[in-house]
Parts: structure tokens; sequence; C-alpha cells
């Protein structure tokens, strides 16, 4: 067995309070490659957290067979901090209550950094060896103050060790669809084939916000895009965003923890003996760029119907929802929600009560949306 847990003490946010984050690790580094795999870093997503315990289960298992050739690091939940952040009962995760920061948002990112050293770098003997140790050394430097900062800063810490970054998320209520730099387009898709995710979303290698998958992609994407690495050789990092909110479930999660295994498989951090006959892969992911992705808002307050949902076939102009309006001179009174893009939804609210300007849809078109900017692709909220 070669399982061993890590206990990482953060500042503590108040007298008697103290903040630990937890991370197992199985294998050992050098044999194979290394993933690095977390849920929970938005706090109300509770899916990934129940897919994770499934697959610590079956790590266990590989494990005591001797299976795991490279190092697989898991850190059951990112966030105790915003597990911790309770409204009334209900978990408020997504923002820090300290400065309402996004806690997916403001990640420390090295590509200026690594562009400095790159460019300065005379010897063009690659390996990705080299890299992941200079990636660590840089963060290494990187001092944090706050309790989130310093959340922040270990997660970034721990994962830019790895050669490959899996961060489990979820939306409202939606279709499973993953996140990864368009540098990244053939494994990328790999990943969304196997985890039966029918969309993917490519970004470009500087799409910004500082989300914590960027912490990995921005350096190695740095690398790649000077012409030192192949995709291959690179490292790849991806968000994942399982499913909806509610959609907390044994089945579905220990099929996504099975089909994590397969992407580790394919990926040489286990050994070939540890995967059964690989199941075909059924699902053809649908790419499209993250320019081509449109937020469509509400536009006034009262109770939404969709008349689409996630995954089905959307075309502009087409009535996607509505908003029957409470306060109207007219009952049952209707005001549509029409589609921005040709494509799909991908998507919508779980609470129907809106409010204007909340986001009614995510639409994914595969033409560039006129409001959306390179630089700030992500949005806070
Ligand atoms: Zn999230």
């Amino acid at each position: 067995m070669t399982y061993r847990r890590l206990d990482i003490q953060l500042p503590s946010p108040a007298p008697g309070v103290q903040l630990t984050l937890l991370a197992h690790q199985f294998g050992k580094r050098g044999n194979g490659r290394s993933v690095y795999l977390h849920a929970g870093l938005h706090a109300d997503e509770h899916p990934g957290l129940l897919v994770l315990q499934h697959l610590l289960a079956m790590l266990v298992q590989l494990d005591a067979a001797g299976l795991i050739d490279g190092l697989v690091t898991v850190v059951p939940y990112a966030n105790p901090i915003g597990m911790s952040q309770r409204l009334f009962g209900a978990v408020v995760g997504r923002f820090d209550f300290e400065n309402g920061e996004n806690f997916n948002r403001n990640f420390p990112r090295l590509d200026q950094q690594v562009a400095a050293h790159v460019a300065d770098v005379s010897d063009r003997t690659n390996t990705p060896e080299i890299y992941r140790t200079l990636f660590a050394d840089m963060l290494g430097k990187a001092t944090a103050t706050t309790p989130s900062q310093a959340l922040k800063l270990e997660l970034a810490r721990l994962a830019i060790e790895h050669d490959i970054v899996l961060d489990l998320h979820c939306d409202t209520d939606c279709i499973a669809h993953v996140y990864a730099s368009e540098l990244q387009a053939s494994r990328a898709t790999l990943l969304a084939e196997i985890m039966g995710a029918p969309v993917l979303l490519l970004e470009p290698h500087d799409a910004g916000g500082g989300a914590f998958d960027q912490v990995h992609s921005s350096a190695w994407g740095t690398v790649q895009a000077a012409g030192l690495l192949s995709e291959h050789q690179s490292g790849f990092s991806a968000t994942i965003e399982l499913r909806g909110q509610a959609d907390v479930n044994d089945e579905p999660a220990a099929a996504d923890a099975s089909n994590l295994l397969r992407f580790l498989g394919s990926e040489r951090v286990l050994s070939a003996q540890a995967l059964c006959a690989p199941a075909p892969v059924t699902q053809t992911a649908s790419v499209f760029p993250l320019d081509g992705a449109s937020h469509v808002p509400c536009p006034c307050a009262g109770v939404i119907v969709y008349r689409k949902a996630p995954g089905d076939r959307v075309s502009v102009g087409e009535v996607i929802a509505e908003v029957v309006r409470l306060d109207g001179r007219e009952f049952n009174q209707r005001v549509p929600i029409l589609s921005t893009v040709d494509g799909l939804m991908i998507v919508r609210q779980l609470k129907k009560l809106v409010r204007p300007g909340e986001r009614a849809a995510l639409l994914a078109g595969k033409r560039p949306v006129r409001d959306r900017h390179a630089g700030s692709l992500l949005l806070d909220f």
C-alpha cells in the first residue's frame, strides 16, 4: 500500500477555529504520470464531493493490488471555508463572505513569470519534469495572508506538482460539459468523451479570470505556445461540470468515478492491468469556443418557465423561456427570452424565481458572441 494522508493547516480565521485542507495520495512519482483531482471549490456544488468518495474507494482497491503506476492526489473537499459559510441554513459557497470574491477566481497565474524564463533560457533541452519543478519553485515563493488567499495558494501548490489537474464542478441545472484550453484540444476532447459530456468549451490560452485550472494551463500553455513542448508532453488541466446542483446520487457518481479511472488509464497513471476492457466511447463531444458561449439574462422579475431543456438545440430568435410577471396589469403575462445563438442550451436555472439580469441560460454556439471579449471570458458570478 502506498496510501498517505496530508493535513494542511490554513491560517485560523478566528480564535478557536482551525481550518484544515485534506489530501489523499496514492502511488509515487516516477513510474507513470501524476494527476490531481479536487471537488467543491464552489462549496455549494456537491455532485463532485460524492464522485471523489467513490473514486477514493476504487483507488484503495487498486493500490492494494499494486496497480497504480503514477501519483494520484485527491483533495475531497477543496473549500472548507466556503463549506462553513451558511446563511440561515443554506450553504453560500460560491462567493467569499470576506470580500464577495468568487472562490474560483484570482488564483495565481504563472504565464508572465514563465514567459520571462522561457525568453531567457538558451538551453533548449526540455522535459516536462524541468518545467514542473520550475512552476513549483515559482509558487513556492508566493505568499498569502488571509485564510482564503492561503487556501488558493495551497491548492495551487498541490496541483502544480502534477501533470494533470481535474477540477470537478457542477452548474445549476445542466448537461455535463468540460472547460479546457484550446492548446489542449485533443486531450480535452478525449476527457469529455470518456466522461460522457456532450459539450466541450475551449478557451483561449489567455482567457483571463484566474480560475483554478488556469494556474496549471497558464504555465504549461506558455511553454507549449513557445514551441518548447508538444501538446502531449505538456501538462493538462480541465474543469468538469458534472451535472446540476441537485443531482447528487450514487449511480451517476460511481459511473463518473469509473470514467475518471478510464481517463487516468489513458494517461498512464494506472497500470494497464488496472483497466477492464475499455468501454467504447459512446458520447461524441461537440466542441464550442468559449467566446461563442452566451449568458442570456432575464429581462424582468418573475417566475421563469422554460421552453427548452439542457441539451436541446436552439436557434437565434427562438423562444427558450418565458418570465411570468406576477405584478403586471394582466394575469399570467409572459415576457419571452430569445436564443442569441444557433447551438445548444447548456445550463438553465434551478430556482425559478428570477430577477432582471440574472442568468436565464448558458447557450453555446460556434460563432463568437458580440459582447464577449478575449481576456475576460469568464464571468465573475
Ligand atoms: Zn463551480
